[in-house]
């Protein structure tokens, strides 16, 4: 259990470490609601993440554990699968004679002890680090897969033995797809190998390489486990493959073979764990943006809209609100195509335009049942985004996504679909437009100041040269820290980690409003919205840059994909 509020207020104010005052002020805020009231006061930079970890350490009579100065024993790492770590929340660091040292944020759990000792067949001794600072430091599990595959392999050959490593490097593999957050592998097959590829964030990397005969092998154990025609090699087949990890985690994986001039080729796509946790904490929203959504979408009705191209984290963000919404006395429904997640408690409904199960006709007869809250996957045509508003004006919070560049084009884009411009005006809360930038990878980074190219790129963009100095608060570019990737095995050398949303967010105020009505130009709104404290995408990309969470290159490639 979390400490309660009174436990907190004697850890932190009981302590001196914050004034009576500055909890009282957290404490009313939604955010507090939202996070927890110590991860708002960090958020709001009252007091340190190391400071607040040290506090509850204290308060928990449990020895801190500073991840930046005490050394993690990586074999000691290896005695829990990074699966079982992140569902718990621990990270086993430090081995003594008689004990293993674990961290949590949780030390007084003793049901988790006991299933850890009684695993680890060792005493444990818990050490306490914030939850955030254990989120952070799950990198540490990784290990080079490449050494993992060919230790399999060294057991060559002999037919048996290469069947048998086939289904060792199918798990490996799968492992550490799962393990890494790789949507797909790809098996692709050359003349004398096949190399192993995974696609993470988006982006292709090559894992490793497999002799001709274990590709083949690996093909037909793909085969077997997707219950396909082994015999069969000169059609596209595919295939579905529901796979159990070791700590009982389950993916779904979706498999497609075709055959190549070499030999067939294989796509693994690992279909999203539906245990999956969304927060819209996890995904970067700045203090300030995070405010803003948590009012917006705590309105009784209204339509909230998230911007953005495909693959920019829509759906993600979507998911994050519904999972703060999703409580026993409200009725949520969605219609969606597809349902990417389950979410309990939410009446999911799937478009099937076979059977005339349209976004619009989903809609009306959700309308009909009078939900509280209504989810619609995307607003693509005149008659979905009518019945939307509609809903939205008539007592529901409308949550649904729309593919424009940016927030206050959204306004002149709705108008464009045949929406009466006083109506959206008066219905629209805010519109959210995102994208996603690559995260640095935490393991390799190093601070680096601009080369001599970037500079000049920033010089011919005066916007972004004018924001870059006013966040860092520097006077010419050359002075700026940013930070990279160096490339280690865990980025696959490509210095990236992850992904990190950027955000804009614009709340329909009265100077907004009156801009709709008068049919100003997306520009004009943009302005408006500016002046009265929106945060820009481009501006909150480069804060993220300045502080490490991505590059400054990363956001300049994002906004010249229009914003
Ligand atoms: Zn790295």
């Amino acid at each position: 259990m979390p400490l309660n509020q009174e436990q907190l207020y004697q850890a932190l104010v009981g302590r001196g470490a914050i004034t009576v005052q500055q909890f009282e002020q957290v404490v009313k805020t939604r955010e507090a609601q939202e996070i927890g009231i110590g991860e708002t006061l960090v958020a709001h930079g009252v007091i340190s993440e190391q400071q607040y970890g040290q506090l509850l350490a204290w308060w928990y009579k449990v020895p801190y554990f500073d991840f930046g100065k005490e050394k993690v024993d990586l074999d000691v790492l290896d005695f829990v699968p990074e699966v079982f770590a992140r569902e718990h929340k621990i990270i086993p660091v430090q081995k003594t004679d008689d004990s293993i040292v674990v961290v949590t944020n949780e030390p007084l759990e003793l049901p988790l002890r006991s299933l850890l000792e009684k695993y680890l067949r060792k005493k444990v001794s818990f050490v306490f680090s914030t939850k955030r600072n254990i989120l952070n430091h799950f990198f540490l599990f990784q290990r080079d897969p490449k050494k993992v595959i060919d230790k399999i392999l060294q057991h060559q050959p002999g037919r048996n033995e290469i069947d048998t490593s086939a289904i060792d490097v199918v798990d490996a593999l799968i492992g550490f797809a799962f393990q890494t957050g790789a949507s797909d592998i790809h098996f692709e097959p050359e003349e004398t190998r096949s190399v192993v590829r995974f696609r993470t964030d988006g982006l292709l990397h090559d894992i490793v390489d497999l002799p001709k005969e274990i590709h083949e092998a690996v093909i037909l154990r793909l085969k077997v486990i997707a219950c396909l025609p082994t015999d069969e090699h000169l059609k596209a087949q595919d295939g579905k493959i529901f796979y159990k990890t070791t700590w009982s985690n389950s993916v779904d994986i979706r498999l497609s073979i075709i055959p190549t001039t070499h030999a067939e080729k294989a796509v693994l796509r690992l279909m999203a764990d539906n245990n999956r946790s969304f927060s819209l904490n996890d995904l970067g929203l700045q203090t300030e943006d995070f405010r803003k959504i948590s009012s917006v979408i705590h309105q009784p009705w209204g339509m909230l809209l998230i911007t953005g191209p495909t693959g920019s984290g829509k759906s993600t963000s979507l998911y994050s609100i519904l999972k703060i919404l999703n409580e026993r006395d409200v009725n949520i429904t969605s219609i969606e195509d597809p349902v990417e997640y389950d979410m309990e408690g939410v009446n999911q409904i799937q478009v099937n335009e076979k059977t005339g199960l349209t976004f619009a006709k989903g809609l009306r007869s959700i309308v009909r049942q009078d939900p509280d809250i209504i989810m619609v996957g995307e607003i693509r045509d005149q008659e979905t985004a009518e019945i939307s508003l509609n809903a939205a004006m008539t007592g529901h919070l409308l949550l649904s996504t729309f593919h424009t560049n940016d927030a206050a084009t959204a306004f002149p884009r709705l108008v464009d679909m045949g929406l009466e411009n006083y109506l959206v005006a008066s219905t629209v809360n805010a519109i959210v437009a995102q994208r996603l930038v690559r995260h640095v990878c935490m393991n390799c980074i190093q601070s680096k100041f601009l080369t001599k190219t970037e500079e000049v790129l920033i010089n011919e963009l005066p916007m972004v040269k004018d924001e870059l100095l006013r966040i860092s608060g520097k006077k010419e570019l050359s002075e700026i820290r940013f930070f990279a990737g160096k490339g280690c095995h865990i980025c696959c050398e490509t210095g990236y980690k992850g992904r990190v949303g950027i955000f804009e967010i614009l709340v329909v105020d009265d100077q907004i409003r009156e801009a709709i009505i008068t049919k100003q130009p997306a520009e004009k709104i943009k302005e408006i919205a500016v002046k009265n404290g929106m945060t820009t995408m481009l501006n909150d990309g480069l804060q993220k840059a300045v502080v490490g969470l991505t590059t400054a290159d990363e956001v300049l490639k994002a906004s010249r994909n229009g914003f």
